[in-house]
């Protein structure tokens, strides 16, 4: 499908949108501050408005040829019923809510809804890292740990669309608590929410004279710790935040050299902003965990790569998204077959 779409990246802080031609190419952006503190109608007319402005700048006749609307959210979400279920970012009273429809009723185009990490595959696949490559995983380390699969050319979804989750894999026995209800969760190890709880826990124990000095420094106290402060401790050569970066970075290898004896992928797209920032210092632990602990065939096969896409990952996804939907005949089956299943757990 050669028409360009209107793009919606639903996140916790922005509403962006764009019109994404064919060649993944981005034009007539808008964005605007997400009002979850509003309520889920404040939210929603906050897209329309922003997809509105965006359809409206778009250049030389772009507009009367959109095919579609694809839409960018925080999971879990129905794909298929076009519902987001229950993000962790939006306010508390955004679950259930059925944006498919509700932006369909307001713009006049079919909408598709995915989860944020699927659209960011899609997007590579298209248009960046993943170009020409059907077996891959997309994995984002960032405050959270979220991944895509894509096999044999296609997204693999399952049944509730919860399918590549793949920071919620158990990393460690007894390991410590998820935000999702698990235990030893990849997340709950690695990612920007986990480092900056062992930060504050850290200063509650006066073990790192670095985090103790930056929670001082800080308004928020501990609570305004994040990952990039453990990252400067350790560069500062702070133990304890040594520690912490190292035990985080091979929960990570230990993760994808799993992930490649489980999916045999070409090719690992990791991005995020914790990935951003440590680069390589990331990556080349996994790519050695991935030698030494991972069957030989698929291992040898498999490359670890930045994605190239960057914050407009979700955007550019937004076009093989619709072009992947509207041209598959059995999509709106599935979603009827789905309208009466139980929505998909929170993963
Ligand atoms: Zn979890």
């Amino acid at each position: 499908m050669n028409r360009p779409v209107l793009a919606l990246d639903l996140g916790g802080t922005q509403v962006r949108a764009a019109v994404i031609q064919a060649d993944g190419s981005r034009v007539a952006r808008h964005a605007t501050a997400t009002p979850s503190e509003q309520g889920p109608d404040a939210v929603i007319q906050a897209c329309i408005d922003t997809l509105a402005a965006a359809r409206t700048d778009a250049p030389g006749g772009l507009d009367a040829d959109l095919a579609g609307i694809g839409v960018s959210s925080p999971g879990p979400v129905n794909p298929w019923t076009g519902v987001i279920v229950s993000p962790p970012n939006l306010g508390s009273d955004f679950h259930d809510i059925p944006i498919a429809s509700r932006l369909e009723a307001a713009l006049g185009l079919p909408v598709y809804l995915e989860r944020d990490t699927n659209v960011a595959a899609l997007g590579e696949q298209a248009f960046g890292a993943a170009r020409g490559v059907d077996d891959f995983l997309y994995v984002t380390v960032s405050t959270g740990i979220g991944g895509a699969i894509v096999s044999d050319g296609h997204l693999i979804l399952g049944p509730d669309a919860t399918a590549g989750e793949l920071g919620h894999v158990s990393i460690e026995l007894d390991g410590p608590p998820c935000g999702c209800g698990g235990r030893g969760h990849l997340e709950a190890i690695s990612s920007g929410v986990a480092l900056a709880r062992d930060a504050r826990d850290a200063v509650a124990r006066g073990t790192s004279p670095f985090l103790v000095a930056r929670a001082a420094a800080s308004p928020d106290g501990p609570h305004g710790l994040d990952a990039r402060d453990v990252a400067e401790g350790e560069d500062a050569g702070d133990g304890v935040c040594m520690r912490l970066m190292d035990h985080a970075r091979r929960a990570f290898a230990m993760a994808c050299a799993g992930f490649v004896n489980t999916f045999n992928p070409d090719l690992i797209v990791i991005g995020g902003s914790i990935a951003e920032h440590q680069g390589d210092r990331l990556l080349d632990p996994a790519r050695a965990e991935i030698k030494r602990g991972s069957f030989a065939t698929p291992a040898a096969r498999v490359r670890l790569v930045p994605p190239v896409l960057g914050p407009d990952v979700s955007l550019a996804g937004a076009q093989p998204l619709v072009a992947a939907r509207l041209s598959d005949d059995r999509w709106r089956a599935g979603r009827a077959r789905l309208d009466v299943a139980r929505p998909p757990a929170r993963p």
